[in-house]
């Protein structure tokens, strides 16, 4: 690997009130609690959600004194970085963040073109046990909260606003997240109501505000929970891993393929776009030998005529110990050339930020594995693995 890393020091770990967990009614009782009025939470809302700022003391229409108090008891973030990679063109950034309990995550930002788009998790480890997926290898911890999804996304909203933080990846920094995905660590739709009060708080105009057309949800396909996302009412991006265009294979990559077949998973995505008219994409990890054959290309075009959807091939991210290997790119091109000769519109994602172990898991894998996960390091190191 050829980037720059930054470890930090972890500070305590917090048992403090986390205000991300409060929704603007709760915030209200809270000040209640507190024997202040209620339109102080109004304040406070606005400076998380308008102004990004996570320390009571910038808040400074608030009284000194309940500033002091909030810091003592009560916390914005539940998140601490304890270490952040720097890609080598300097367009993508991962950071560890630790939890409350210990427990560490990950997010990345990807500075491409125009967006700025901000890959997040939903969960701490996954139990779905995909076979190719460095998240999958550890089991699943826990959920996150709403609060520590909504936290991922305030830190970077607060990088992107703020030159003067650290690391700077030498590329202009607009001001805001532009694209929200949910493509980190976890299955979203396995810890479906955190997920959700997050994704109300991040699209609610009074909170963070960001158009539900500007976030995208990826899910391993639990069919009963696609279901209920269509009737959310709100036009979440849903994007689904397929990896395999059959039954036989699909159940031997992606486990959970034994409880909702392919055909089930398809039909269900077909009543989602029904019903939110939202084009669907189908990420697909090119493994050589494995499910990269034209015939097996041929086979999911078949199996994808007449929905509205997209194809994302992405070339695999080999993790450690695994078999599993990528695809050429010469095979790569031939399988979406199959898709799109029959109408599916194809693109394979570009090899950004696997250098920073960007792939889902890696870095945490990489840091806990060498111990420094939870303990961090004085000072900046920077280095090269
Ligand atoms: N659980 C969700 C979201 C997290 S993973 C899901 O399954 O969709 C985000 C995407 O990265 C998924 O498509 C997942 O299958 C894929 N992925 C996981 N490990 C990978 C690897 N080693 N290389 C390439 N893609 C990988």
């Amino acid at each position: 690997m050829n980037a720059d890393i930054a470890l930090m020091i972890p500070t305590e770990t917090s048992t403090r009130r986390s205000l991300l967990e409060m929704d603007l009614a709760q915030l209200g009782d809270f000040m209640q609690e507190l024997k202040e009025p209620r339109f102080r939470a109004r304040q406070i809302w606005e400076w998380i959600y308008k102004r990004y700022v996570a320390d009571f003391d910038a808040m400074t229409n608030l009284p000194k004194a309940l500033r002091a108090k909030l810091a003592e008891i009560a916390t914005v973030s539940p998140l601490q970085p304890i270490a952040q990679v720097v890609s080598k063109d300097r367009d993508t950034l991962k950071t560890l963040f630790q939890l409350p309990d210990g427990q560490t995550i990950e997010a990345v930002l990807m500075l491409y073109d125009q967006r700025r788009t901000l890959c997040i998790s939903s969960q701490v480890g996954c139990a779905m046990g995909c076979v190719f997926c460095a998240t999958a290898q550890g089991g699943l911890a826990r959920n996150l909260t709403a609060g520590e999804i909504v936290a991922q996304v305030l830190y970077f909203a607060r990088y992107l606003a703020d030159p003067s933080l650290p690391p700077d990846t030498d590329v202009e920094r607009p001001t805001h997240v532009t694209n929200i995905v949910l493509m980190g660590m976890g299955e979203p739709l396995h810890n479906y109501n955190n997920v959700w009060s997050a994704l109300r708080r991040l699209t609610d105009p009074e909170a963070f505000g960001l158009g539900a057309r500007h976030i995208t949800l990826s899910t391993v396909g639990l069919v009963p929970m696609i279901d209920r996302m269509a009737d959310e009412g709100l036009q979440i991006g849903l994007a689904v891993s397929l990896h395999a265009p059959n039954d036989e294979l699909r159940t031997q990559l992606t486990p959970i393929n034994k409880a909702y077949s392919v055909d089930e998973l398809l039909a269900a995505v077909r009543r989602y776009v029904a019903k939110t008219n939202r084009r669907v994409t189908f990420e697909y990890a090119l493994m050589a030998g494995v499910n990269d054959s034209p015939e097996l290309a041929q086979e999911m075009a078949h199996k994808l005529q007449g929905i509205l959807c997209h194809v994302n091939l992405i070339p695999l991210n080999p993790i450690p110990d695994s078999p599993f290997q990528p695809t050429s790119d010469e095979e790569t091109e031939r399988f979406a050339q199959i898709l799109r000769d029959a109408g599916i519109p194809t693109t394979v994602r570009l090899r950004r930020g696997i250098e920073i172990n960007a792939g889902c898991g890696q870095l945490r894998r990489a840091m806990t594995a060498s111990g420094n996960g939870r303990r961090g390091q004085k000072g900046r190191s920077m280095g090269s693995d």
